[in-house]
Parts: C-alpha cells; structure tokens; sequence
C-alpha cells in the first residue's frame, strides 16, 4: 500500500484528529518500525509497524489472516496496470477489509501464499531473521544428475552471492498439485531457508536445468494440504500464533553451535543401538525418532483415526504432545521415555499392534511436516545424535555429521530373532524386515535415502563399539 502522512494514518483508526496526532509525533509518542517518528513523516499503514505510547495501531482494528493456493497467471501483488488476475481478487467479497499478500510469488509461480491486513504480523513473518523455511514442489526438465544435487545442496554462486537448497529429493507433489496428463520432466521436492528473488528457478538455471512449474507447498508451520489451485481459507488462531513464533535461527554470540549427528539407516540396523551408544559417549542426548512415530501411531490407533487419513492424523500430530525423556543418568539400563500428552507409552509404543501401523501412519507428507517440528524441537536443547528415516535429508539436513548404518536383511533377521530367543521365528522377521525396508524406501514422501556426504557403516560387519569409534573419529574436533 502506498505510503501516507502519518497524522492521516493515525486519525483514519482513531486514535486522534489529524491535528491531535501531529501534536502526538512531535511530542515523540509515536513510533514507526520502533525508532521515533518526525514531524510530517510517511509510512505505509499495512507493512509498517505503527505505536502510540507502545501500543500498536494494528491492534485497534479487527485482523484477518488467509492461506491461499495461487495458481499460475496470478500475480501476488494487488493491482496491476496490465489488468492480470490478482490472488487477493480470489476471496471475492469474503473479507471485510483490504487484504495484502505477505510475500510474493512469481506470476508464473503457484502455491501457498498469506494474505492479510496485519502489517505487523506480516513483517514479523516474513522477517529474515525468522528464516522461515520454504518447501516447494518443482517439475524440472530432466532429473538431476547426482552431481548437480550435490551442487545444489553444497552450494552455487548467484549473481546476488552464494544459495543453496536445504535438502532436494525426487518426490511427487502432494495431491492439491493438479497435473498435466502430457507433462514432461521430473517432480522434485525442495526446500530453502530464504526465498531471495526467483531463488529457486535461478539455483536450477545454475546447474543447466529449467524450472517448469514451481508449487510452494509449504511455509514454515503451514503447508498447503487442503487448499486445491484457487481454494483459500482462513488461518485459526493456533496457525497464525505459529507462523508468527517460528523461532530466529541467529545463533547466540559466544556459544559453539550444537554439535548435531543424523544416524539414518533401515528397520534393524542397530541405529538406536550405535546411537544411544555414541550420544554416552560424546555426551549427547539421543533422539529417537521411530518411537516419536511410534507414539503418534499409538495415539491414532487409541483415537480410532485410520492410517489413510493424512489430514485427520497431522491434526493429531499437532494436538498431542509427544516427548522424548532421557533417562536419569543412574538409571543406565534404560533408554529414552516416551510420553503422550504426559503418560508413559514406551512399552506400548513398541507392541505389535503398533509396528503393523507405524509405516503407514508415517507416509503422509502432512503427517512428516508436523512431526518435523517435534523432531528440530527436541535437536534444539543441544548437541544432539538423533536416529531415523531422513534424519540427515530432512529433518537436520545441516547436521555436523550424516551416518548411514545399513546391514543386510539376513544379518538384521538373525539378530532379531537371537534379541528375541526365538529362532523358529527368523524367516518371519527376515519377511518383515523386507515389508519395512520396502514401505519405507519406497513411499513417496522421505523415502529413506543415504543423504549426500553421510559415513556409510555396514552394521553387519562391525559391531556397536567399532561404528562408535568410526563415527567419533569422522567428528570436528572440539576445543
Ligand atoms: O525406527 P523404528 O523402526 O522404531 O521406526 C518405526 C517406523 O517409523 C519406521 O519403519 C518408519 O516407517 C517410521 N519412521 C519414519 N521416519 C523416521 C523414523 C521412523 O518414517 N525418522
């Protein structure tokens, strides 16, 4: 919106007749953006923060918070001379105030976008210092050699300086995508931490591929399941809380940053094993992401909501509160405690019952993005070894160290069936072993993958202390 004389912005939501409100600026009452306003200034009533006296001018008027799926053609801002569709046209009559978009997105780009007449939420959610991180689903020309997705994770220069992706993996769009039955070229899902101008069509256009559609799929906390090409809705309350409080990713002066470890690898590996082991010995504390899985399954099962129900099992992944304890440090024998919503579900967690479901619970995209905060949530306390599926790809795809623990499926049968004292069960387990790795390498959304760089350890050939030392010995020295 166009700047204004601030007396003019300040008697239209009453705070005072414009005479009035001058005298309020020059007794330096009111600020802009925090600094003291002069005499005769101009701001921009939606993206500037106004205060009188502290108090912020957004706050007299009613807010209104949207997410909206712009299809391509769209543009972001709300007029054009060129008379083109405006995505704050879509709402129609819906919302009783002049909307805007916080952030943009390309005309020929298409996804999630926010609209509002909050100016102050919306500076505090686009703020870089927020970081709040993009995830995009991306046709390109061809796939990727693995050479330019190394490039891509590891880096390429711009012409505004250096860009990267935070993790790329091939993966398809999430179904509010609608497809060309004759398109060409592959479907890529991305993530950046930044969202610089064409970001990620210029990342790609460095490594000789061409962005044929580019669907921002989720910002932060919110992703854009629901809302098909055209669709909008209206943010709750709980939503708007979280787009705000994404956390400032500035790193506190003075401290080392955290050390992190990803441990990836199939079901039976041994990475709780070597994980637990090695977080004892560099002490860390030690993630156990299967059992947080594990506990959100138990809850669905417990809630009657079934495994097929992406949307009804992310909610439920949001409402409950899933918590990883460490054991006290007497009690050696034990590891982590797994707490639902406050109770002691570790046994459960780990029950039969549980085991047939946890894949298919932990397939949907909407499912892994609202675990995905319970998972950096628990990186954050500190150094950290944090074991799973996409550890290393997705969830902390900036650890200091990446590990991929394989082990052949006989190897991982055998084990299981000596843990277990039964061996007439072994070809059972080797059948369920199989099932796992299959669910798990193949679904769709973070398949398990050995992430670019990661100390590949056969778990079948060394045991739990000789991948300890091979891990420790691939870590930063620490002063
Ligand atoms: O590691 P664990 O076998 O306990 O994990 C149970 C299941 O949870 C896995 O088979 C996998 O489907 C899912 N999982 C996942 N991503 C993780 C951890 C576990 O999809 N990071």
């Amino acid at each position: 919106m166009a700047a204004e004389r601030l007396q003019k912005i300040l008697a239209r939501a009453g705070v005072a007749s414009r005479r009035a409100s001058e005298a309020l600026i020059a007794a330096g009452r009111v600020t802009v953006n925090g600094r003291i306003a002069l005499v005769g200034e101009s701001a921009d009533p939606v993206t500037d923060l106004i205060a009188v006296d502290g108090a912020h001018l957004a706050s007299a008027l009613p807010v209104e918070h949207f997410a909206v799926h712009k299809p391509a053609g769209y543009l972001s801002s709300a007029h054009d001379e060129r008379g083109r569709p405006s995505v704050v046209e879509l709402l129609g009559e819906a919302s009783g105030s002049r909307l805007w978009p916080a952030g943009r997105l390309d005309v020929d780009s298409e996804g999630l976008m926010l609209l509002t007449n909050d100016g102050a939420w919306a500076n505090r959610v686009l703020h870089p210092r927020y970081g709040m991180e993009r995830e995009y689903a991306v046709l390109i020309d061809s796939e990727p050699s693995a050479r330019a997705m190394r490039a891509l994770l590891e880096g390429v220069e711009l012409d505004d300086g250096p860009a990267r992706l935070l993790a790329a993996e091939i993966a398809a769009p999430p179904e509010e995508v609608d497809r060309d039955p004759d398109e060409q070229g592959g479907w890529l899902r991305v993530r950046i931490g930044e969202g610089r101008r064409r970001e990620v069509r210029r990342l790609f256009a460095a490594v000789g591929h061409q962005v044929r559609r580019l669907v921002r799929t989720r910002l932060g906390p919110l992703t854009v399941s629901g809302l098909r090409a055209g669709e909008w809705r209206p943010l709750a309350e709980r939503e708007v809380q979280a787009l705000a409080g994404a956390r400032p990713r500035v790193a506190t002066p003075g401290r080392r940053a955290p050390l992190n470890v990803a441990i990836d690898g199939p079901s039976g590996s041994g990475k709780s094993t070597v994980g637990h082991a090695l977080a004892q010995r560099i002490g860390a504390t030690f993630v156990d992401t299967g059992l947080m899985y594990r506990a959100l399954t138990l809850a669905a099962l417990e809630r009657g909501i079934g495994a097929n129900d992406g949307s009804d099992l992310a909610r439920l992944a949001r409402e409950v509160k899933i918590t990883v304890r460490r054991p006290r440090r007497e009690q050696t024998d034990r590891r982590e405690t797994v707490l639902l919503d406050g109770r002691d579900v570790t046994r459960e967690a780990r029950t039969p019952r549980v085991d047939r479901a946890v894949s298919s619970v932990s397939r949907h995209a909407e499912v892994r993005a609202a675990m995905l905060d319970v998972q950096r949530q628990a990186a954050r306390r500190g150094d950290t070894v944090m074991v799973g599926r996409d550890i290393g790809t997705v969830v902390l795809p900036e650890a200091t160290l990446k590990v991929f623990l394989t082990a052949a499926a006989s190897v991982r049968a055998d084990r299981r069936a000596a843990e277990m004292g039964r061996p007439d069960r072994r070809d059972r387990y080797l059948a369920e072993i199989r099932d796992r790795d299959a669910a798990d390498t193949e679904r769709d959304v973070a398949p398990l993958r050995k992430a670019v760089g990661a100390l590949v350890l056969d778990a079948g050939e060394l045991d739990v202390p000789a991948c300890v030392e091979a891990i420790v010995a691939h870590l930063p020295a620490r002063s």
